[in-house]
């Protein structure tokens, strides 16, 4: 029995339902995950970026936050004019 995973349908690629191309999920009927090992890695990544990317960006951006109210406080307060 062939059946493609919902990702790869997109590309035409056929891979037969075995733990050789799909990684194993218990809880599923036949005992294996919905997407193909390949396709699986690629959402796995995407999350990854998608999750971490932006914390990183987050965290860049408070940093720069950050650095401006110290480097704003360091001048002094009362210049002699
Ligand atoms: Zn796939």
């Amino acid at each position: 029995m062939t059946i493609t995973c919902h990702a790869c349908q997109a590309t035409d690629a056929t891979k037969p339902r075995t733990p050789e191309h799909f990684h194993r999920h218990p809880r599923n009927p036949d005992g294996l995950q919905h997407h193909c090992k390949t396709c699986q890695r690629a959402r796995c990544k995407a999350a990854y970026d998608r999750k971490y990317k932006a914390a990183i960006s987050v965290r860049a951006s408070e940093k720069q936050r950050e650095a401006w109210i110290r480097n704003r406080r360091k001048k002094p307060a009362n210049t002699p004019i």
